[in-house]
């Protein structure tokens, strides 16, 4: 089973990537500030400690340089656990929060991943509890990028702060611009959230873990083929699930909701693309068999059918 997984073509689609600078990227980044220090930011009691540790690290990605590096090192971590196909998140609302320019620290990032292995799309994420006037200037940001790999356009951050109801214009612009939607949701809130990213016509869903607690809810996204981008760890670190066999994973997928699985912010969680798939097999039984299913799905919901790989080259193919 190692070998399988580790070699197992593999996708991500919820990867952020300021949760990919490890510690030591971090103290390169900004050698003032020591590195037991760096390793200090990485250890959150909550869910906003956590949010406020991504802000942490956020800040000290400083110049376009800055973003390349750390673009290139997260490459690489994927390219060795043959994850071929990537749509990584970019904060721009947290790049605008620091008031930086965009255009050249988009160009670095895309410069930076030309060549690799990867096939790698590009989600612009905004903050949710900045607020509607952030939020529409990086959907403005992604529509300028529809052709440049910028895929899709996303929310993230406090649920509770930034309700899905306020981005209702903004997600409208996102979608007319040529942009695909996704909203984290249903992570540290209930079911109701979910069905809130819905309405704002999300077609995946950030975590969802807290669908399992809505039949009709399951019961939606199996029939409209909605997926949950499912991070195992990172949601027994933010403590927004206590214990990992109290992970809906199982219930989800025997549900028949569709799923795909992910890191989220590998560096700030300690985990790997491979791990997830180990964990889902050694905690939640799932088989040689389920576990390829999951990976296939991993490039069947992508937002743009992978460009470089062919159908022989993934799991089971691509079915449609
Ligand atoms: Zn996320």
């Amino acid at each position: 089973m190692a070998d399988f997984l580790e070699t197992m073509p593999k996708a991500e689609l919820h990867l952020h990537l300021e949760g990919s600078v490890e510690p030591e990227t971090l103290h390169e980044l900004d050698p003032t500030t020591p590195i037991e220090e760096c390793r200090a930011i990485y250890s959150y009691p909550d869910f906003d400690a956590f949010l406020k540790a991504f802000g942490a690290v956020g800040k000290r990605l400083r110049t376009p340089e800055d973003y390349a590096l750390v673009t290139r090192r997260l490459l690489e971590r994927l390219a060795a656990q043959n994850v071929q196909y990537a749509e990584i998140i970019l904060a721009a609302g947290v790049v605008l929060w620091k008031e930086q320019e965009f255009a050249p620290i988009f160009d670095a990032v895309c410069e930076a991943s030309r060549g690799s292995a990867v096939e790698v799309r590009w989600i612009l994420d905004a903050v949710r509890q900045f607020g509607v006037e952030p939020a529409m200037r990086v959907a403005e940001l992604a529509a300028e990028r529809v052709d440049r790999g910028v895929v899709a356009y996303g929310i993230g951050g406090s649920e509770e702060r930034g309700p899905a109801g306020w981005f209702t214009e903004v997600f409208a612009f996102a979608r007319r611009a040529g942009l695909r939607l996704t909203a984290h949701a249903g992570e540290s809130m209930g079911p109701e959230s979910v069905w809130a990213a819905l309405d704002l016509g999300a077609e995946r869903i950030g975590h969802g873990i807290a669908s399992v607690r809505d039949p009709e809810l399951m019961r939606h996204l199996r029939e409209r083929d909605i997926p949950l981008e499912i991070c195992i760890t990172s949601n027994l670190v933010t403590g927004v699930v206590k214990r990992v066999d109290e992970h809906p994973i199982r219930q989800l997928y025997e549900a028949g909701v569709p799923i795909v699985l992910n890191t989220d912010d590998p560096a700030m969680f300690r985990c790997s693309l491979t791990e997830e798939y180990r964990l889902a097999a050694s905690v939640f039984g799932f088989s040689e068999a389920e576990l390829l299913a999951i990976a296939e799905n991993g490039f069947r919901y992508a937002f743009r059918r992978p460009e470089k790989i062919s159908s022989g080259d993934i799991p089971c193919g691509l079915s449609r």
